[in-house]
């Protein structure tokens, strides 16, 4: 049996929509694992029953998270947030790390695992940033635009094989100070943060670049995956 995947979503709260880009499902699917959106809505009070089903944690992209969750005012370069949807992934971390189950943040992905766990963002790269590079790209989805440097000791570095990278990169706010345990093991030549994790769990890992639209033509993001659905799938051997 492929493991469970469950991935987190972007709600619409104007629409009322749950939505999630197909390349998510696609990267898992691809990489041996078996997808599962997961929807934030408002009434869920627990994630609980998620987690006798699920192996592993995706926290997909999508828009800002609020700064309350790390003691900031709002400045104004931050976009829409979701109250919902920040609430609700928080659950989804906190229960994934006290079950030492794989998570994999992407993007947004990686900003909130890192607030869930004590750490902060920058609200708006252009104005937090001496010299900024381009992190939000005009080019296909699939491409890589930036050069990472990933450090030499890390999970990652282990994954990918190489101390240098590129990347695709759609975002504007980036992981500033880690929470308490992780390590930023990726940084752009602007010195903004591009990967988090930490070593004391099983895989836990944020990336601010987009994989799951770079599996099929970039090797390290496929193989990022593959190790993430690994990982995932040893655990429910194990159960
Ligand atoms: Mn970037």
């Amino acid at each position: 049996m492929p493991p469970l995947i469950g991935i987190s979503c972007s709600y619409d709260q104007k629409e009322g929509r749950f939505f999630l880009p197909e390349a998510y499902c696609e990267a898992v699917v691809k990489s041996g694992g078996f997808p599962v959106i997961l929807p934030g809505t408002g009434g869920i009070k627990s994630v609980r029953p998620y987690f006798a089903a699920i192996k592993g944690l995706i926290l997909a992209g999508g828009g800002d998270v609020d700064p309350v969750h790390f003691n900031e005012e709002p400045q104004p370069g931050l976009g829409e947030i979701t109250p919902d949807r920040d609430r609700f992934e928080i659950m989804l971390i906190k229960a994934a790390l006290k079950k030492n189950l794989p998570v994999l943040g992407i993007c947004r992905g990686a900003q909130v695992l890192n607030v869930a766990c004590g750490g902060t963002v920058i609200q708006h790269i252009a104005s937090g940033v001496k010299k900024p590079l381009k992190h939000f790209q005009s080019a296909p989805r699939w491409y890589p635009t930036h050069e990472i440097a990933i450090v030499d000791s890390s999970r990652l570095a282990k994954i990918i094989g190489t101390k240098a990278a590129r990347v695709n990169s759609f975002h504007h706010q980036a992981v500033r100070q880690p929470a308490p345990g992780f390590t930023a093991c990726a940084r752009s030549s602007d010195e903004v943060i591009e990967a988090i994790e930490h070593p004391g769990y099983r895989f836990v890992i944020g990336v601010q670049w987009h994989p799951e639209c770079m599996v099929d033509k970039d090797k390290n993001s496929a193989q990022l995956f593959r190790e993430f659905i690994a990982a995932a799938g040893s655990r429910s051997k194990k159960q």
